[in-house]
């Protein structure tokens, strides 16, 4: 097939290479006709020595002839040759420039079929891949950014020296605009943020703390829940760290809000029903046995009392949910449990119950009051719902780093799809009855806050065929 020259003009020419094939043209050609001019020469004039004038005449002729022509295929094969290696360069350059422009014809512009050609082609499609690759790359990057946008929680990305990657417009809405290479410290100076991001590029693992941050033209701190997760790379290797800032501010105002309702309901509930208590008891003692008002009088006077529990139970919790410090002291477990059980024992003597006590450890450094609450209102519950002549086990012991303390007994047993929402106010088993047996329903939600402002847990389960019941509270003794 005859060559034919592009109608697209190359914008780059590769006359290195261009002039370096045409030099080694001409010095390979050149001297090998020169050798056989003078070879003809020697040879003619040997053979015709009255005609060396012409045979020399006739040679030079032949010699500058055969030069031009041999420069002349030189040059245009050399153009031919380098002409593509120029279109390929271009197409090579604007593909790491991220240009896409040059159409397909464009490119495949030498018509015979090649070496060149099939490279060009082949560069054309790793271009295509490209483009299509970055396309999908820029609208995931814009999906991204827009879901960063809408985000109402504020989200910033650092790497392992702590510049920042990245950061949403929630981000500095809150903590203010930073330059390009800013620090995560030119935003947030809370030791506990940085402490807690530095540790997570450390370990890699990912963490969440609750912290509060003054924020710049405010007068009052605000809180956050800050969730910290390791970047990494496909290869597992770690790059970065990313934190989402939840603001709790309100929720937690909205959760005081309610606490302090409940606390002031149940406060200003507190003394009326005192004194209906007070009066019905008074009428009661006028009344004599057997009357049918004395009746009415002790129904308003049991119904008052479960009131005065529930109103009881409320303010405990509440104390308990606005933070009412802890008192920690050493608490005398033996001690504290008797009087614990002297407390119930009217109602345990009634029921004919079985009490053993175990103390595997004599003292415990927590908040008298609160283990005295929890230990009774495990064991009024055992009281209240094991039938007559149950068993119950106290047992105090020391195990995997805790103080716990085990109720266990033989009751009827929780089913275990309650186990997860027993520690929920108001939950209740079997609704009736806990209302007959007086229950308020707030019992172990009391117990499970209690356990957590001393940083310990309580569990639930149950005995074999999900007969009796063993609540474990553990107390961390490390703290
Ligand atoms: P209540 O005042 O109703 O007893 P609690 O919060 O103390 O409220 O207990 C929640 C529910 O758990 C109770 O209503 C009862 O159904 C169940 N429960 C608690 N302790 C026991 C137990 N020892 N045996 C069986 N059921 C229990």
């Amino acid at each position: 097939m005859p060559f034919r020259i592009s109608r697209n003009k190359s914008p780059y020419f590769p006359k290195q290479l261009f002039f370096r094939f045409v030099l080694q043209q001409v010095l390979g050609i050149v001297p090998a006709v020169g050798i056989v001019a003078v070879c003809a020469h020697l040879y003619l004039i040997g053979v015709l020595p009255e005609a060396a004038k012409q045979i020399d005449r006739a040679l030079i002729f032949l010699v500058i002839a055969s030069a031009t022509i041999v420069a002349a295929i030189s040059l245009w094969t050399g153009y031919r040759l380098v002409l593509p290696l120029g279109r390929i360069l271009v197409k090579a350059r604007s593909i790491q420039h991220r240009d896409y422009s040059a159409r397909e014809e464009e490119t495949a512009a030498v018509e015979e079929p090649s070496e060149w050609s099939d490279l060009e082609t082949t560069l054309h499609k790793i271009g295509r891949e490209m483009q299509s690759k970055d396309r999908s790359l820029s609208r995931e990057r814009e999906q991204v950014e827009v879901v960063m946008s809408a985000l109402t929680e504020a989200v910033a990305a650092v790497d392992k020296a702590g510049t920042m990657l990245f950061y949403n417009s929630q981000f500095a809405l809150l903590f203010g605009p930073g330059r390009q290479d800013a620090r995560l410290s030119d935003f947030i100076r809370s030791p506990d943020v940085l402490e807690a991001f530095r540790e997570t590029l450390k370990d890699g693992s990912a963490r969440q703390i609750s912290t509060q941050l003054r924020l710049k033209g405010e007068a009052v701190s605000r809180h956050f829940a800050l969730s910290i997760a390791p970047l990494r790379q496909e290869n597992d290797q770690l790059y970065g760290a990313i934190g989402v800032f939840h603001d709790l501010t309100e929720l937690r105002r909205m959760d005081q809000v309610r606490i302090d309702f409940v606390a002031n309901v149940s406060h200003e509930l507190r003394t009326p029903l005192t004194a209906i208590k007070g009066y019905a008891e008074t009428l009661k003692e006028d009344i004599p046995a057997g009357d049918p008002s004395r009746k009415f009088l002790e129904t308003i006077e049991r119904n008052t009392d479960r009131l005065i529990a529930l109103v009881h139970d409320l303010l405990n919790l509440s104390s308990l949910e606005s933070g009412a410090e802890i008192e920690r002291e050493q608490v005398q477990l033996a001690e504290l449990t008797s009087r614990v059980l002297g407390q119930l024992e009217s109602v345990r003597a009634a029921k004919r119950h079985e009490i053993s006590v175990k103390i595997g450890t004599p003292v415990l450094c927590a908040d008298p009051k609160r283990v005295e609450q929890v230990l009774y209102n495990l064991v009024e519950n055992a009281i209240k719902y094991v039938p007559a002549e149950g068993k119950i086990d106290v047992n105090w012991e020391i195990a995997e780093g805790a103080a716990r303390l085990h109720v266990i007994d033989n009751g009827p047993g929780i089913p275990s799809e309650h186990h997860s929402r027993v520690f929920e106010r108001f939950y209740r088993v079997d609704s009736a009855r806990s209302r007959d047996q007086g229950g308020t329903g707030l019992g172990l939600a009391i117990v499970k806050h209690i356990m957590q402002r001393h940083g310990g847990n309580v569990s639930v389960s149950s005995g074999s065929g999900g007969k009796g019941t063993h609540f474990t509270c553990s107390f961390p003794l490390d703290r």
